[in-house]
């Protein structure tokens, strides 16, 4: 097994913690990133304006190609925590560990440039933004980075799970995300003369209340789904009738069809109401991720490669999908390739807040997972590649 630079993935996962950027704002991330590509030795391209992509040239000729990504943005929120290192830019934080993803893949890249003549074949890197926005990865995808390879492989911390063992799902690891947004629009009257207007309120609050309902109606019980709103807006004064009305939420599915099922029933349902209540309503919705689904044949690859670096103890593959009902774009590079991303426990005993939940101001995740997160990346990748040392061959 190969081993990356611990001191370099520690030191490079602290800067990056202490200045974290929001989504589609990560340019001190994307200049850091690139300066490192180029202290490597490697060239890179900017995709979008803060995503970056690289490509590591193995010295052996022609060979296979293995996409390995980490995500690289934080989150609107002030960090709590008491790290020395903790977050110097107000109200941005680091709570979802793409900061130790970054790293992680950073500090593996390092030493695959150095390694680079002992294997044939790619290594490409994606450094990819607003994954918390869930539209950093089409990026990539519309300048065709998301296809031609044999394998994808991505890693991301779980809280849930103690330091030394990485989770990995057998089939769906994250659901499918949806951001619906519904507007309707009434006319205004004085509320003491309802006939003469129409009510946007009334009309979006029944809206609301049936899509709360939807998945027990339009979908199979044994299956899971999420029709959740989130946001609710209308009127302008206790007697003005209003006119328009907000509906903000999300769908997530575990399968392409009940997510376009649950897609299908909200226009529905948004075209009942119109026809029920006079109102116009104004349907969007907009495409975050596809559901996140492991390949079978990677996922055991993975697994052997974690087995080698942390144990036989050290891997869990787990039946139900890790993520939960989080969702993550890293399934757009999974469309047409292979690939499974696995999640590294950093839970560390008698330390509560490594425990914290994905975006908690609170949450620490235990240091040492960066060196663990490090080394799958680097080692899988020389898998693929038919270059681990004393691990096994594809
Ligand atoms: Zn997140
Ligand atoms: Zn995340």
């Amino acid at each position: 097994m190969e081993r990356a630079d611990r001191a370099y993935a520690v030191n490079a996962r602290r800067h990056l913690h202490k200045y974290p950027e929001l989504s589609l704002k990560e340019y001190k991330t994307a200049e850091y990133i690139r300066r490192q590509l180029v202290e490597f030795g490697l060239e890179y391209v900017a995709v979008g304006e803060t995503g970056t992509f690289a490509v590591i040239e193995g010295g052996k000729g022609q060979g296979r190609r293995v996409l390995l990504r980490a995500d690289i943005d934080a989150l609107p929120m002030e960090e709590k925590t008491g790290l020395p290192f903790k977050s110097v830019h107000e109200g941005v934080m680091h709570a979802c560990g793409h900061d130790l993803h970054t790293a992680a893949l950073l500090a593996a890249a390092k030493r695959l440039a150095e390694l680079k003549d002992s294997f044939a074949g790619m290594v490409l890197l994606a450094f990819q933004q607003a994954e918390e926005k869930g539209h950093g990865a089409s990026f990539f995808r519309e300048q065709g980075l998301t296809r031609g390879y044999d394998r994808a492989f991505g890693v991301h911390i779980a809280p849930d799970r103690p330091l030394g063992k990485v989770v990995l799902s057998r089939g769906a690891d994250a659901p499918s995300c949806d951001i619906f947004r519904l507007v309707l629009t009434g006319k205004k009257a004085h509320i003491a003369r309802p006939h003469l207007g129409i009510d946007a309120l009334q009309a979006g609050a029944v809206l609301a209340g049936e899509l709360a309902k939807l998945s027990a109606r339009a979908i199979d019980p044994a299956d899971k789904v999420i029709v959740g709103v989130g946001l609710f807006r209308a009127g302008t004064s206790y007697n003005i009738i209003a006119d328009e009305a907000v509906i903000e939420g999300t769908l997530r599915a575990y399968t392409e069809e009940n997510r376009k099922r649950l897609q299908e029933q909200v226009r529905e349902l948004a075209a009942g109401v119109e026809r029920l209540y006079r109102v116009k309503v104004a349907c969007e919705i907009v495409d975050c991720a596809d559901v996140l689904v492991n390949d079978d044949t990677v996922r055991e690859e993975v697994a052997e490669v974690a087995r080698q670096l942390l144990g036989e103890g050290g891997v869990e593959i787990s039946e139900e999908p890790a993520f939960g009902f989080a969702a993550d774009d890293f399934s757009e590079f999974l469309r047409e390739c292979p690939g499974a991303y696995a999640h590294v426990g950093v839970g560390a005993e008698g330390k509560p807040v490594s425990w914290e939940p994905l975006h908690s101001d609170r949450l620490e995740p235990e240091e040492e997972a960066v060196i663990i997160a490090a080394n799958l990346h680097l080692n899988y990748a020389l898998q693929v590649l038919g270059a681990a040392g004393e691990g096994g061959r594809p």
